[in-house]
């Protein structure tokens, strides 16, 4: 495992030293002596925990704090205050700011080690389960829940230019007679090797791929047109079929494939995520009912929808 980092904020630097002394061996430290410094190195760093002075010269401890707390991408970062004993007001105030515990000066070795470590195992178990909240545990992809919120933000972020957003959704072909012949757990694992072949053909850092449900699996495309779309969608159907996973009662190959609907509109503002969703869907049931094995496409905007069918 990773060691986690701390950052220790203290205008003394003698403070510093001492805390650093306890913590250096366990953890990757790194130091601030001014709330200004502490806000930066803390977006440069994204520490796992804050050890925060109260009294500094310019910004000072709580300011810190309630700045780090209101930053989005900083404010899941456990902050414990150093107080001077008997400071009851200081740790009041700061807990109310979102503190999560404080230590008190002068710094006693084994209950900051201990404060530390507890604190620090608690944000690891919290990483922990926003990151199951929103991934697939047999594929590793994100999941359903993560895909819907991402599409709704892309939606209104490409909606300010009118840029396009594709959306892709493809299901396994004659997969209950999979299951049938090879038995679940074979099921699964072919599961986990189309999800590799969609990982693999889907590649800008902007895109997005989900096991949506079942053997159903969905891919967000922001920036990309009806064109580009297809592109994506010809190459998820050329990786599952090198997957070449045996599939003898199949009524349309050898072999595992699977069917696609694409759909593609132009974002504008008010438009729901949900008609990506749904368009895409009825693109998929079309490609199943012509045959499968293909892809089936639609362009709409607000009112309007034209379909084309690739292959
Ligand atoms: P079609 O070509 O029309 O998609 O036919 P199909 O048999 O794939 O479609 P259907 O939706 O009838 O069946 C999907 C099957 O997928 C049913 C279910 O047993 C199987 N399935 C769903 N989730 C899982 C899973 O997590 N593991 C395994 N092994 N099978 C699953
Ligand atoms: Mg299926
Ligand atoms: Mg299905």
């Amino acid at each position: 495992m990773t060691k986690a980092t701390i950052l220790i904020v203290d205008d003394e630097v003698s403070n510093i030293e001492i805390m650093n002394a306890v913590l250096e061996d366990d953890y990757d430290v790194c130091f601030a002596t001014s709330g200004q410094q502490a806000l930066d190195v803390a977006r440069a760093a994204q520490p796992d925990l804050v050890l925060l002075d109260v009294l500094m010269p310019g910004i000072d401890g709580f300011e810190v704090c309630r700045q780090l707390k209101s930053d989005p991408l900083l404010a899941d970062i456990p902050v414990i205050f150093t107080t001077g004993l008997g400071d009851t007001e200081d740790e009041m105030r700061g807990l109310s700011l979102g503190a999560i515990d404080y230590v008190t000066k002068p710094i006693q070795p084994a209950i900051l080690r201990a404060r530390v470590g507890n604190h620090v195992e608690l944000k690891r178990l919290r990483d922990q389960l926003a990151s199951m909240a929103v991934t697939d545990a047999l594929t590793g992809l994100n999941n359903r829940r993560y895909l819907e919120r991402s599409l709704q933000t892309e939606v209104g972020r490409l909606a300010r230019t009118g840029e396009w957003l594709s959306v892709i959704m493809l299901d396994i072909d004659f997969f209950k007679q999979f299951n049938d012949t090879y038995g679940h757990p074979a099921g699964d694992r072919c599961i986990t090797m189309v999800a590799a072949a969609l990982t693999r053909a889907v590649k800008r850092a902007s895109d997005l791929s989900a096991r949506y449900g079942g053997e159903e699996f969905a891919c967000v495309l922001p920036d990309t047109d009806p064109k580009g779309a297809e592109m994506v969608a010809q190459e998820i159907l050329l990786q599952v079929q090198s997957l070449n996973i045996p599939h003898e009662r199949s009524q349309v190959s050898p072999f595992i494939t699977v069917s696609i609907g694409v759909a593609s509109a132009r974002c504008s503002p008010g438009m729901s995520a949900e008609r990506w969703m749904s368009e895409a869907d009825q693109q998929l049931y079309a490609s199943k009912r012509q045959g499968r094995n293909r892809i089936s496409m639609a362009e709409f905007d607000c009112g309007e929808e034209q379909i084309s069918a690739v292959n």
